[in-house]
């Protein structure tokens, strides 16, 4: 690979045109979808846009009240995907139990019950199970000022039938409802399910003389509606753009297609999407190598391979050819690639430790060319090495046990 034809600048100008929030199944989201378009035409290539229909919640009402021994309306956010109380709200005793161990959930059954971090599948099966009435979670820091005193927005995923409902509270809130000795409480959460459409883009550079085999260069694009997403993931998107743009003038031999998914901060819905559309030709697909986290300065690149442990080695060996600075693990991975795993394609995530995911930090300000640069070349020379072989070299099967781990993974 000619590594001076990656340019980190002409990332960073690129990922300029996406300074906004792109929640899936937004305007925002069609826009930025049209934008990568425009890109990969500019370059002389044609991208399909692939619709699918994704279920969000749009919160209607969200309300905590302290009801005893004192009386305060405090500001919360509803937790998506875990249903409604009734229209005047669940009124309970109210009770933290801090991480939610067994020993401070054993006084749970009947009441609204606070817990610390974001109420995922396990925690909330623990809550129903306790005998909750409701949940809070807790968000935010001590030190945090202005808009950062506004409680995120949570969605609850995996539950197949909800029955309690909750929301997320700010910490210093929290601390004063302990403080005060809260003992009473009501809680409510009116919600509706929408339909609506997000929107994978993809293009394909046909391969040479190894055509038949399929290797995936992916990144999501949309973002949380918490911030616009540079790190999380247009940094992602910017990457295989540039390597879009470099295959596009160096043919290879076997068959790259480039992805970029919509939805996949709604639980990986685009490369579901995908996979279901392109079922057919699965059996083709050799490698997915995704993009999620990257371009910030500070940090280290991983690739997390969901395959074969001598994938993690064949990946080192490229990596020290190419001399650039690369960590593994070998385990599932919570973006797209897993959805390409759990379909048998072997799969990494090439990630890149930072600051203020899913936050309004995570912006344009904190993203580097020059670390843009070096992992569009660590991720070019190891694509353009599998893509070139004469042999495809990965073992094509995922272990029983990591199968496993992705069952429970996607099982909602
Ligand atoms: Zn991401």
């Amino acid at each position: 690979m000619n590594f001076t034809e990656i340019s980190g600048k002409r990332q960073l100008a690129f990922m300029q045109d996406f300074d906004y929030i792109r929640e899936a199944g937004t305007e925002a989201e069609q826009r930025a979808a049209e934008r990568i378009a425009e890109e990969i035409r500019s370059f002389g290539l044609t991208p399909e846009t692939e619709e699918f229909t994704i279920d969000t919640y749009e919160i209607e009402e969200a309300g905590f009240a302290v009801t005893g021994p004192y009386q305060k309306e405090y500001t919360v956010s509803g937790y998506a995907g875990c249903g409604s109380t009734p229209e005047e709200g669940v009124e309970a005793p109210f009770l933290y139990a801090e991480n939610g161990d067994d020993i401070s959930l054993s006084y749970a059954a009947g009441k609204i019950v606070m817990v610390n971090a974001p109420v995922r599948a396990e925690m909330y099966k623990k809550l129903e199970q306790a005998g909750a009435v409701g949940f809070l979670s807790i968000s935010g820091t001590p030190i945090d000022s202005g808009e950062d005193l506004k409680p995120v927005s949570c969605t609850l995923r995996k539950v197949d039938q909800p029955t309690i409902q909750g929301v997320c509270i700010h910490c210093t809130d929290a601390a004063e409802i302990v403080e005060e000795g809260a003992s009473r409480a009501r809680l409510t959460v009116r919600q509706k399910k929408v339909a609506r459409t997000s929107r994978n883009v993809r293009v394909r550079i046909e391969g040479t003389d190894r055509a038949e085999e399929i290797l995936t260069l992916t990144a999501h694009f949309d973002s949380v509606p918490a911030g616009p997403g540079a790190y999380d993931n247009m940094a992602g998107g910017a990457i295989i753009m540039e390597l879009c743009r470099y295959f596009s003038a160096h043919r290879p031999r076997r068959t790259l297609e480039f992805i970029w998914f919509g939805a996949e901060e709604k639980g990986l819905k685009g490369s579901l999407a995908y996979v279901e559309a392109h079922r057919e030709e699965l059996k083709r697909h050799r490698f997915n190598m995704n993009v999620d986290l990257a371009g910030q300065l500070v940090g280290g690149n991983v690739m997390g391979v969901t395959g074969d442990a001598s994938i993690c080695q064949m990946l080192s060996w490229l990596a020290h050819e190419a001399g650039m600075g690369v960590s593994f693990r070998n385990n599932i991975w919570g973006s797209d690639s897993n959805t390409f795993a759990w379909n048998g394609i072997p799969a990494m995530t090439l990630n890149r430790d930072g600051f203020g995911m899913h936050t309004r930090h995570d912006t344009l300000a904190l993203i580097s060319p020059w670390s843009l640069e070096r992992s569009a070349r660590l991720l070019g020379y190891v694509a353009e090495h599998l893509s070139e072989a004469e042999v495809f070299p990965f073992v094509q099967k995922i272990s029983e046990e990591m199968m496993k781990d992705l069952d429970e993974y996607f099982k909602e």
